[in-house]
């Protein structure tokens, strides 16, 4: 065996089990189990608890690191595509791929081995912003897989130019579509094209859907309907759905059973729907973050991710999936164990299962993908942000955080 991680809480196992081995061969596991006997590197988990990495499900690095360049705007109006557009010209291909680097850096620092970020595609960027991140995703396959989703920000059938460039993305190999029916001058037309071309070049899909002041018009009836008209349930993402949190319980609950049985899987991005929604408010604020772990109850799958770092939809952020899940417990006001554990999963297993990863998992044959956290167990992970320590990807160590130490005088 190259790798044997040692006293490893595995996430994926029930609360109290015991630590255990994983003995990692060729980039894979090889073996789990307590007392795996055989040469080769070892690292000491020290009983901590070990995940097979974090997913980022949502993030967009090709705009990451650009807010200082954005003018101010006034609260009320605020817009961050009024904040990014007039600056696209600066984005050229190796300014996007530095500060896509850097932030790809960051998530990997703070646990992430799987990413889907989402790519923006329209005339005023055209194909740089694709380019750079391709290349990115190749030159850190070391220790991220990363996956486009490419999508229309400032509309689509408003905007002459940019369904050649999503074709000619996805003819050049992504393989997700995603979209902003908000922003487009005609939301549903842009719905019905986006499941036009995820079947006809065969992607999946990931949206970016319902934010707003009231939860009027929600295009996610469109969403599943067409979700199921064309039978794409387990392949369809809903991102934000902000709307959710202005409706009492039982209404969420019904559309929560819909999306379920639709095989609609809904990523909550609590930092930007913060930051953005109650616009309409100078007081009582609304906090404009859906409750994923009701989703989950009813069947729902959901991920939390972070969206945006430090451009004009989300201002603050350090790429750590762990603190994001904090601050969402905070706001939807979670304190049960079980809750929290929830919360972990929705950055690992269940993120993995929105992306439809199929070989994430603590599993002989999988990735030798290990990330071990400063906690011992996912509940304690969430509820004291827990650093993590080291990472692993396909066997080989990518992150080293040591953990402090206090020094008595
Ligand atoms: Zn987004």
């Amino acid at each position: 065996m190259d790798l044997i991680i040692r006293n490893a809480r595995l996430s994926d196992r029930p609360a109290g089990h015991p630590p255990v081995d994983i003995g990692i061969e060729d980039g894979r596991i090889a073996a789990i189990g307590p007392g795996l006997a055989a040469q080769g590197e070892v690292y000491d988990a020290g009983g901590r608890l070990a995940c097979p990495g974090l997913v980022e499900t949502h993030i967009h690095i090709d705009k990451s690191r650009i807010i200082d360049r954005c003018a101010p705007q006034p609260r009320a109006t605020y817009s961050p595509v009024k904040g990014v557009a007039p600056i696209k010209d600066t984005m050229t291909l190796e300014d996007t791929y530095r500060r896509a680097e850097r932030t790809l850096q960051e998530c990997v620092l703070h646990g992430a081995t799987r990413m889907r970020t989402q790519v923006e595609v329209d005339p005023g960027i055209g194909m740089r912003g694709f380019e750079a991140v391709e290349a990115l995703a190749r030159d850190y396959k070391w220790a991220i897989d990363v996956e486009m989703c490419v999508f229309p920000q400032e509309g689509l059938t408003n905007y002459p130019g940019t369904d050649e460039l999503l074709v000619e993305s996805l003819k050049r190999g992504a393989r997700v579509l995603g979209g902003a029916p908000r922003y487009d001058t005609d939301g549903p037309a842009q719905i019905d094209r986006i499941f036009e071309l995820a079947r006809e070049y065969d992607t999946d899909i990931d949206i970016h859907l319902d934010v707003g002041p009231t939860p009027d018009g929600m295009y996610v009836h469109q969403v599943r309907e067409l979700t199921e008209k064309y039978k794409r349930g387990g392949r369809v993402v809903v991102g934000h759905m902000a709307k959710l949190s202005l409706l009492p319980p039982d209404e969420v609950a019904k559309i929560a059973r819909q999306l379920a049985d639709a095989g609609v899987a809904v990523t909550v991005l609590p930092a930007t729907d913060l930051f953005l929604m109650g616009r309409n408010r100078d007081h009582s604020v609304v906090r404009g973050v859906a409750d994923a772990n009701h989703l989950c109850a009813h069947g729902v799958n959901c991920s939390l991710s972070s969206n945006n770092i430090l451009n004009p939809a989300t201002p603050l952020g350090d790429c750590s999936l762990v603190r994001m899940a904090n601050l969402y417990a905070n706001v939807v006001q979670l304190d049960r164990p079980e809750q929290l554990t929830e919360c972990f999963d929705m950055l690992t297993w269940r993120s993995a299962k929105l992306l439809n990863l199929k070989d994430y998992g603590f599993k002989v044959g999988n990735p030798g993908d290990v990330v071990v956290l400063n906690a011992e167990s996912p509940k304690q992970a969430i509820a004291e942000i827990a650093q993590p320590l080291a990472a692993f990807k396909n066997g080989k160590r990518t992150v080293r955080w040591d953990a402090p130490v206090l020094l008595r005088p």
